[in-house]
């Protein structure tokens, strides 16, 4: 029994150094400007991503670019992924077509 607790003790302890371990090099990671900025970089598209998500869950009521007209119309709008640009589909109006 106590050689048992002997061990998970030190198992606990390599744990913690892991993590300790973890924690600083994600420190020296974050402190890299290049490495904020990329991460700065993938918020934004993030962003913009739940903006087209947002447009097209609201798209069923108002049109997606003037937001006051009645939706009329599908249409085709290319956003930028990581993968290169994906198609996806908006609602919009007569008046913002023309
Ligand atoms: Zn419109």
């Amino acid at each position: 029994m106590r050689q048992a607790r002997a061990v998970s003790l030190r198992e606990e302890r390599q744990r913690e150094a892991l993590r300790r371990e973890k924690r600083e090099y994600m420190r020296r990671w974050r402190a890299n400007p290049e490495n904020r900025a990329r991460m700065m970089a993938m918020g934004h598209r993030q962003c913009a991503k739940r903006k087209v998500e947002r447009s097209q869950e609201a798209g069923a009521k108002v049109c997606v670019f003037c937001r006051t007209h009645a939706p009329v119309k599908r249409i085709e709008r290319l956003i930028t992924t990581s993968a290169g640009f994906k198609a996806v589909y908006v609602m919009c109006c007569a008046d913002c077509l023309a």
